[in-house]
């Protein structure tokens, strides 16, 4: 089934301590789609891009099989920069800095033939262009929203507006607690319950994720990974995985979005297992496969 997926695409300066990267493809909606991509055919991406976008990047998101028809390549300006510099831990990180580019003006259109899309991903943007998404699409079957701390602290009151519209929000410990000012995740999950979505996935980095409903509770724990390099994305590919998995599926059910926690979580061990998007460039069904059944091994007793 289609998902729709919106965000950032950019060009991120990396530094981890592992070693650097500039100009390095990224961006929420990069990571969202690229990680869908390995799990449903129809991806949709809605975005911005400026002139200096590489062209060997829209070729390999069109090998992935991306619909970039939502992706305005505006012909002036930069392509939205994200600077990060990771510590020595690889859980926290400082923004270098963000330069909107030509996503300072960007209003998400939504393409005639794209707005009955199913699944809609309203990735990691200001929560008042994820609203002026939703505006345009009919009817979605399931609409899943992620976020970041920089909203929760400067626009609080447009993303509570969006979370009343929601079926699932994703975002992780830190975020779940500076959203509902709890410190307990738990009382935490309950308030933003409270909020709008059906359903809170609160990602704890190596601790895994956890999913709740009003009545259900499930806990994944994380891939447990020697070497990880760049955690950028990580956030991302879990979101990307985790409704990839239901349009493939097109089962919406709690029960169901348990294994989509897993699909998301395996996605994003690949990922920060290299720079950028290198570590979920070419992935193999059988890779995936391999690192889900990992998964219910770690897990099971
Ligand atoms: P994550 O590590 O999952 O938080 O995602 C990192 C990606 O988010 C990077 O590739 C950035 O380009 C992108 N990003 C960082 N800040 C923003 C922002 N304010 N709006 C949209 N995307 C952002």
């Amino acid at each position: 089934m289609s998902v729709l997926i919106v965000g950032s695409v950019a060009l991120d300066y990396l530094e981890t301590p592992f070693g650097k990267m500039e100009q390095a493809l990224g961006g929420s909606a990069t990571f969202c789609s690229v990680s869908a991509s390995y799990l449903t055919e129809d991806v949709r991406c809605v975005g911005i891009v400026g002139s200096d976008f590489p062209e060997e990047h829209i070729r390999f998101l069109t090998s992935r099989k991306i619909d970039l028809l939502g992706l305005v390549r505006e012909a002036e300006g930069k392509t939205f920069s994200w600077g990060g510099r990771y510590h020595d831990d690889m859980n926290t990180r400082d923004t270098l800095y963000t330069e909107l580019g030509v996503f300072e003006h960007f209003h998400p259109v939504i393409p005639e033939e794209w707005k009955k899309s199913e699944f809609v991903l309203l990735g990691n943007i200001h929560p008042s262009l994820q609203m002026e998404v939703l505006e345009q699409i009919e009817e979605p079957r399931l609409v899943v929203c992620d976020t970041m701390n920089l909203w929760i602290n400067i626009s609080k009151k447009e993303l509570k507006a969006v979370l009343k519209k929601v079926d699932v929000l994703i975002l992780n410990d830190e975020e779940a607690r500076m959203l509902t000012d709890e410190r307990n995740l738990i009382v935490a999950g309950q308030k933003m319950l409270r909020m709008g979505p059906k359903v809170v996935v609160i990602k704890k980095g190596e601790h895994g994720a956890v999913l709740m409903s009003k009545d259900s509770y499930f806990s994944a724990p994380a891939f447990p990974l020697e070497g990880i390099k760049d955690p950028t994305g990580a956030g991302d590919t879990f979101a990307g995985g985790f409704i990839g998995w239901l349009a493939r599926t097109g089962d919406v059910s709690v029960a169901n979005m348990r294994k989509a926690v897993v699909y998301g979580s395996a996605l994003a061990s690949f990922c920060v297992e290299e720079f950028s998007i290198d570590g979920i460039r070419a992935l193999t069904p059988e890779q995936l496969a391999e690192r889900f059944a990992t998964f219910r091994t770690i897990s099971s007793f």
